[in-house]
């Protein structure tokens, strides 16, 4: 008889172990607690803007390995779009300047040596404190590491690193930043090129996901809340969902794949980080100009990155703590008034546009948040651990989330009964 595995959270990590693991010899059921899956990655119709947009705009790198490979195997990898090269042009806004940081392709970062294509006002050896990040002292953070000051600081590291950790980078983990160093930059242009899912977050990394595992037999139930669980001496017993208790047999496991703040409520004296930090995008209905790139960066501003999507132009402000009792109206127009600038477009009237403010999109990157997160095993040999916020050695991305799940789902196939 096949064993089941109950997946709760239909989020990237909890729908990438269904994915790893949905086969004949498993039953797989994934429990969401909301109506949607998707998580904190997830598209929704805005009547505001009259279109379906994205929670919130999300980049991926070329060199997004694990990623990439969830996208194939749900057939959906065509569906990112980005440059063919490593470029990332900027705008600084109140230098009035742009330019375009170009990579090479291979390792060796001969665009460093090349002031039309490195960040300008910066000299190659600006970039050795790149290398002081890679190799510095796990328990720093990044301002213990480094200078954040200077053109590198804020033409390069502050974008990459905010970007990247979701944190003002001075109070970041050193160990974090230098993940991610590490896995883009040091690995190459081949590593760097930016990826966008043009379609919308669903249609790309969800939907086909619950079609793949829905096709070998896999239930999705949404709408499906885990309220606690019944723990034995070293296994988990029993799952509660409230208005229904499911009894696990011997050989039945389940894989954790919610938040942090529902994993401690759910599992007692768990360690988990509690801090956190927001995300603020801006969506505007507009068509964006000719020539428009799919991403852009702004430096000197509110905006942080400016995506162009069929109809609409959007906007990033990661860490955006700050701005969480700006009143709406007056956030949309600051934000606007640089879009349009930066797009050449004019700055009245204000375009249809939301607000999509995330308190709590990923934990805070910082050294001591970073020392709680947990391992994927647990005291109880039945149950594992997933979610961007596991220890997967990279900051809460989409990446680290389908890692930890892959993770998981490699447990529990060495576990196979
Ligand atoms: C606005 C925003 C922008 C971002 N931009 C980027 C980006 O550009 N690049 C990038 O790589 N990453 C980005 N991220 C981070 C990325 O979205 C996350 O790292 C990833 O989606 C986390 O997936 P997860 O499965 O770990 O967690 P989640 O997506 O949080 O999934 C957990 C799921 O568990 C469900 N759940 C909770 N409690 C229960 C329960 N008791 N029972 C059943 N289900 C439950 C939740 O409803 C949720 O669906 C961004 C995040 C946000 C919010």
């Amino acid at each position: 008889m096949p064993r089941t595995i109950h997946i709760i959270g239909a989020g990237l990590a909890g729908l990438s172990a269904g994915v790893r693991l949905a086969r004949p010899d498993n039953r797989v059921v994934v429990h969401e607690a909301t109506a949607f899956a998707g998580g904190r990655c997830r598209s929704y119709y805005d009547a505001s803007v009259g279109m379906t947009i994205d929670n919130g705009n999300h980049l991926l790198l070329s060199g997004n390995r694990a990623a990439l490979d969830f996208l194939r195997t749900i057939g959906t990898e065509h569906r990112l779009i980005g440059p063919p090269v490593a470029e990332f042009p900027f705008l600084d806004l109140k230098r009035r300047a742009r330019w375009t940081l170009r990579f090479d392709d291979g390792r060796l970062p001969f665009w460093i040596f090349d002031s039309k294509r490195r960040v300008p006002g910066t000299h190659a050896l600006d970039y050795l404190s790149m290398a002081r990040l890679l190799w510095g002292r796990p328990d720093k953070t990044v301002g213990e590491t480094i200078a954040c000051k200077g053109a590198l600081y804020s033409g390069l590291i502050e974008p990459l690193l905010l970007a990247a950790l979701n944190i003002d980078p001075p109070q970041g983990s050193a160990k974090l930043a230098a993940a991610v160093i590490r896995e883009t930059l040091a690995a190459g242009g081949r590593a760097c090129r930016p990826l966008i899912a043009r379609d919308g977050l669903a249609p790309t990394l969800i939907e086909p996901a619950l079609n793949y595992l829905r096709a070998p037999g896999a239930q999705v139930r949404l709408e499906h809340q885990l309220r606690g669980m019944r723990f034995a001496a070293q296994r988990v017993e029993a799952l509660d969902f409230g208005d229904e208790i499911v009894a696990l047999g011997d050989a039945d496991a389940v894989i954790l794949a919610v938040p942090p703040y529902a994993a401690a409520s759910l599992v007692a004296g768990l360690s988990v980080p509690n801090e956190y930090r927001a995300i603020v995008n801006a969506h505007f209905r507009i068509a964006p100009p000719a020539g428009q790139p799919p991403i852009l960066g702004i430096i000197n501003g509110t905006t942080q990155w400016v995506f162009a999507f069929p109809g609409r132009l959007s906007v990033t402000v990661s860490a955006g703590d700050a701005l969480l009792d700006t009143p709406r109206e007056e956030l949309a127009r600051t934000i606007w008034a640089e879009v349009a600038q930066a797009a050449g477009l004019p700055a009245e009237p204000l375009p249809p546009w939301q607000i999509v403010r995330e308190r709590r999109a990923t934990f805070a990157a910082t050294p001591a948040q970073d020392q709680k997160r947990p391992g994927p095993r647990t005291a109880w040999r039945n149950l594992l651990l997933a979610g961007d916020w596991t220890d997967t050695g990279l900051p809460a991305t989409i990446e680290g989330a389908i890692r930890s799940g892959n993770r998981a789902a490699e447990l529990l196939r060495q576990m196979q009964p």
